[in-house]
């Protein structure tokens, strides 16, 4: 178990049970970081006690340092600070829940400090899997997944050795839309989009849901985590949500990890990895659910997913666009500035505007990160 942690984005969906599973877990809380909901984070720092809290809105960070001024907390401001804190002394493990590749540098400067990263911000390794994956090899950082499907796929691999991995099979609910045709889906609005069926999740999470287009991002995630190639990542549609993810080994043997539908599960597991612990998780109940579903995705009707998964054999800074595009598009979409539709035209039109081969370096791939946004706004207008 992690001896002490740092909560990037503790205000958040993520953020707010990793609170909760550190505190059941008794796992000392050393850093709280968010963007500006310090009415949150003032109520986590009084609760928790870090030693730091990092604010990235330098105008809500002023109002909570004055907040918090009859306590010990340190409070810092700026993009900056987020790397603070995951640098936060006595801390061995950075819970990455920030929405977005805002957590690409925090995250990089975790895992040369050899901290456990226990990730659930997938948009870094999607923007920068090769480059974050060698460095936590350099560094001997251990990267624990949290997104469910990647934490099914880690504890199916337990003990086991890669060679003998054949597939991955990466499963889905398919999400509020599933069984719409793509014309039936054009009226969609922010409050449908965010109504998922199983989880309870961050808008910007679900409105990927909606679209599927987490699934196209979990499966880049899933590259990169298991080193393996496009060609092995099979995609399944599992309404039940029981399944988190199965993986085929060699000998067409399948293992799959099971659960109910609650992130406290693989968050606690990336605390506590390799031992477990009791939770708070309730058991599923077999004969209630009654039987399990599965479908192939149709692709036809599901286009942010096909252009997700074109971008991961694609390569290069393809990915990177793509994600960086669609944090801008959704967010659009959620302010209400554009139609559910116009998320997947902004986003392919990005990836043909920008994206290029090769291996782009952290440079690069910044700079790319930036022009996606930039594309997405200019098309807005
Ligand atoms: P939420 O939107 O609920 O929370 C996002 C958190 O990140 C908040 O604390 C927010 O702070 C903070 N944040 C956002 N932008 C910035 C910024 N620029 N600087 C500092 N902090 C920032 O998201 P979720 O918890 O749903 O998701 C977090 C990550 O985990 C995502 O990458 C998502 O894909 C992944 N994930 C989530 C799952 C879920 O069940 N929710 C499942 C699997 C993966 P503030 O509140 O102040 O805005
Ligand atoms: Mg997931």
């Amino acid at each position: 178990m992690v001896k002490g942690i740092s909560i990037l984005g503790s205000t958040g969906s993520i953020g707010r049970q990793t609170a909760a599973a550190a505190s059941r877990l008794g796992i000392p809380v050393r850093a709280l970081a968010a963007r500006r909901d310090i009415d949150r984070l003032e109520e986590q720092c009084r609760a928790l006690r870090p030693s730091m809290a990092a604010v990235t809105d330098e105008a809500a960070a002023g109002e909570l340092a004055r907040r918090l001024s009859d306590t010990d907390v340190r409070v810092l401001g700026g993009e900056e600070s987020l790397t603070e804190a995951a640098l936060c002394p006595d801390c061995d493990c950075v819970v990455t829940a920030v929405s977005g590749s805002v957590g690409l540098r925090p995250t990089l400067a975790a895992i040369r400090a050899g901290r456990r990263i226990a990730l659930a911000n997938k948009e870094t390794l999607v923007c920068a899997g090769e480059i974050v994956m060698a460095e936590a090899e350099k560094y001997r950082a251990e990267i624990i997944p949290v997104d469910s499907e990647h934490s099914a796929i880690f504890q199916s691999m337990a003990g086991r050795n890669r060679s003998e991995l054949k597939r991955i099979l990466l499963t889905g609910s398919g999400g509020p839309f599933r069984g719409w045709s793509w014309e039936e889906t054009e009226n969609v609005t922010p409050e449908m989009a965010v109504r998922h069926p199983n989880w309870s999740m961050g808008a910007k999470i679900s409105v990927d849901s909606a679209t599927m287009m987490n699934k196209g991002l979990e499966f880049i995630e899933a590259m990169h985590l298991f080193a393996v190639s496009p060609d092995q990542i099979h995609i399944l549609i599992h309404p039940e949500s029981a399944i988190h993810s199965m993986v085929e080994l060699l000998d067409g043997t399948v293992i799959a990890q099971l659960g109910t539908a609650d992130m406290g599960l693989p968050i606690q597991y990336a605390l506590t990895w390799p031992e477990r612990c009791p939770s708070a998780a309730g058991t599923l109940d077999f004969v209630k659910m009654g039987a399990f579903h599965f479908e192939e995705p149709d692709y036809s009707r599901l286009p942010c997913l096909r252009l997700a998964v074109e971008c991961a054999g694609a390569g290069g800074s393809a990915p990177c666009v793509l994600s960086a595009a669609n944090e801008a598009a959704v967010a659009a979409f959620l302010g209400k500035k554009i139609g559910y539709h116009r998320i997947y035209e902004l986003v392919d039109g990005a990836v043909s505007a920008l994206a290029e081969g090769g291996h782009p370096d952290l440079e690069e791939i910044l700079r790319k990160d930036r022009a996606a946004r930039e594309f997405v706004n200019r098309e807005i207008g």
